[in-house]
Parts: structure tokens; C-alpha cells; sequence
């Protein structure tokens, strides 16, 4: 045994994307084929002129997601879809899928087809082929992991570096539902658990709960962009939260940026959950979680364009690095963003 003591960091000083970071950086790249590496929703690769994009994820039980409620055909639906939403934020579109997962024998046949049905549907909504995978065991509980392959658009990929001064920040949908549907279940879990003879009081909340429980990827604003010829020059898919995921779009493009919270787009039930659990609602947008709406910028000169979806916001604009990140609140203050979203490393 050596006598110095070896020294030992622990992963939570690091945080999730400087662990990465630190753990990646001496790799280099041996392929001209390799087109975009690690640092954005979808690696790139180029064969032949055309380019394919490649997302991986994982999802573990207890970390990513609780059984409890959220019923096995939901968890293989929703599994797919944030796979393919990491695709689609590339300007691209999926076309295959691997899915592994490692299970413990709490798993019966019936219930492993549940979760299959979920995958078949997705598959089936969005067109998208089931390749492959790998079965393995688990002491505990599920972990699941899947990996989406998807075709770029002509107009090319969008990565997360390429925001430029004065451009629009947009974003699709609306922020925080997913949020307040996550609070909203766990705090009937908590009901539940203590007096198992309260049923669960979900009326009025279909909103947020589908948003939580069975969440889409964005084709139609993908499709809608192309078709509309709107370049976006950055892009993103918004799974940690708007503020984490302008800090990553403008970390990478070197810029600032400047939001305004009237122009966040919040549902009315979102809000109402909100009010009831005495939270600000845009600290949901912010950082709240698993909206997989999309984020992206575009040249101003886009604006009358863009303005002809209603699904689409414009929430602000970038400016230059220098500026900042800032928030511009209803009351005119102005306040820095702040990146704080949600790290299951932390959890
Ligand atoms: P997203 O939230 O869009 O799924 P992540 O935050 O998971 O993206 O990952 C950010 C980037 O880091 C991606 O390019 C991803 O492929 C890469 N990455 C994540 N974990 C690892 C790892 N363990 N080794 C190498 N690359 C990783
Ligand atoms: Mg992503």
C-alpha cells in the first residue's frame, strides 16, 4: 500500500458538464467524418456529403423517474421521445433507435411489455425505427438508455455556438408545466404515502400532468422552420430549463443575451399551480425542468416571419458578450441569470 494518500475528488465539486469537460479533453479526433463531437445535443457525422446525427441518454429509476407514478407505458414513450427531441434540436429528423436497459426481476414479462408499447408508440408517432439494443440485469431497479440517429436537413445542422449580436431568442411552446406537474405529483405521492386512503387529487391539472407524463418532441416546429426557410442560428432542445440552457448557447457562441419575462410563455394552468404552491411561475421557466420545448436564435430580419406562429415566442435578444445574461423582470429590473439547472449529479 502506498504511504501518500491518493487524492480523491468528489464528482459533485466538478458539476455534471465540467466532469465531462475533464474527463474528454485529451481525446482527439481521429476521423474527418466526425463532424461535431461532444458538446451539443447530437454528435455529427458526415459521410458521403450527407450528415447523420447521434444522441445517446440514460434514464435510471429513482434518479430520472419514479415508477409510482409515472405508469411503464408513459416512461417507453417519454424515454423515446426526449431521445428524439435532442435530434430535433439539431435541425434534423430521427429515423432509428437503439434501446437497452438493465432491469432487476421486479420486472415481470407483462410489465416489460408495457414499457415496450410505450416505445412502439413513439416509434409509430414519430416514424422512427427500433434497431437494436442490449438486455442486461440490475440489482436496482431500471436503468434505460437509448440512443437516436436522425438525418440533417438540407438547410444544415444547427449547433448551440452560432448566435450572433442582436439576433432573437426564441423559444417554441410554453415553460415550467413539466415543473409544476413534477410538484404537483410528488406532493399527492406525499399524501398518499401518509394516508394511503386519500386518492389523489389530479382534477384540473391535465395540463401539467401531461406535460410531465407524456411530453412531445418538436417535429412540427422543425418542419415549420424549414418549410418557412427561417435559418435559426443557434438551437437547442430546452430539457434542464431556460436559464441552464441559455447559459449553454451563449457560453458557446461567445455572446450575451438579454430576456424579458413578460415574453416567457407560460400556460394559464402552469401559473394557477404555480399560485397555489406560492412560487413564482417564470422560476419554474427558468428552472424547472423536462419541457423539451425548443431554444433558438434567429437573424432579426426573420422577425415578421416568425411572428406567424403562435407557437413560437420571441423572448428577447443577444448581445455581446461584455453585457452579460440578463433578465428583465415585469417590473423593469434587471437581474443576472443565474445557470442553475437541474443536475441530477447533485440530486
Ligand atoms: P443533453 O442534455 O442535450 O442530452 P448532455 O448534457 O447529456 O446533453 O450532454 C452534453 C454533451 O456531453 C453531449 O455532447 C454528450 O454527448 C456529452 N457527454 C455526456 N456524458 C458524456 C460522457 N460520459 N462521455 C462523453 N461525452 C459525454
Ligand atoms: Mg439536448
Amino acid at each position: 500500500m502506498a504511504e501518500e494518500q491518493q487524492q480523491r475528488t468528489d464528482v459533485g465539486e466538478l458539476g455534471e458538464f465540467a466532469l465531462i469537460d475533464h474527463l474528454t479533453k485529451n481525446f482527439e479526433t481521429h476521423n474527418a467524418s466526425t463532424l461535431l463531437g461532444i458538446g451539443d445535443d447530437a454528435a455529427v457525422l458526415e459521410s458521403l456529403g450527407s450528415q447523420t446525427v447521434v444522441s445517446t441518454d440514460m434514464l435510471v429509476e429513482g434518479v430520472h423517474f419514479d415508477l409510482t407514478y409515472l405508469p411503464l407505458k408513459h416512461l417507453g414513450y417519454k424515454s423515446v421521445v426526449v431521445n428524439l427531441s435532442d435530434i430535433f434540436a439539431m435541425n434534423a429528423e430521427p429515423t432509428q433507435i437503439t434501446f437497452s436497459m438493465a432491469l432487476s426481476n421486479r420486472f415481470s414479462v407483462e410489465a416489460l411489455e408495457e414499457l415496450y408499447d410505450g416505445v412502439n408508440l413513439a416509434c409509430q408517432e414519430y416514424g422512427v425505427d427500433l434497431i437494436g439494443g442490449d438486455t442486461t440485469s440490475s440489482q436496482s431497479g431500471l436503468i434505460i438508455s437509448i440512443t437516436a440517429i436522425g438525418e440533417v436537413h438540407e438547410s444544415g445542422y444547427v449547433g448551440r455556438d452560432g448566435a450572433q449580436e442582436n439576433d432573437l431568442i426564441c423559444v417554441s411552446g410554453d415553460l415550467g408545466g413539466a415543473y409544476m406537474g413534477l410538484l404537483l405529483m410528488e406532493r399527492e405521492k406525499k399524501i398518499f404515502n401518509e394516508n394511503p386512503a386519500i386518492q389523489p387529487d389530479l382534477e384540473g391539472n391535465e395540463y401539467i400532468m401531461k406535460r410531465l407524463m407524456k411530453p412531445e418532441a418538436r417535429k412540427d416546429i422543425i418542419t415549420w422552420l424549414n418549410e418557412q426557410k427561417i435559418q435559426a442560428t443557434s438551437m437547442m432542445d430546452i430539457s434542464d430549463g431556460l436559464s441552464s440552457e441559455l447559459f449553454h448557447i451563449t457560453t458557446k457562441s461567445n455572446v450575451g443575451c438579454t430576456i424579458y419575462e413578460e415574453k416567457i410563455p407560460i400556460h394559464l394552468d402552469t401559473k394557477q399551480m404555480a399560485m397555489d404552491l406560492q412560487m413564482a411561475s417564470v422560476t419554474a421557466a427558468l428552472n424547472g425542468g423536462e419541457d423539451y420545448e425548443l431554444l433558438f436564435t434567429i437573424p432579426q430580419g426573420d422577425y415578421e416571419k416568425i411572428t406567424m406562429s403562435e407557437e413560437i415566442s420571441v423572448i428577447g435578444h443577444i448581445t455581446k458578450a461584455e453585457d452579460g445574461r440578463k433578465l428583465i423582470s415585469n417590473s423593469g429590473n434587471e437581474m443576472p441569470l443565474e445557470a442553475q439547472g437541474w443536475n441530477p449529479l447533485k440530486k
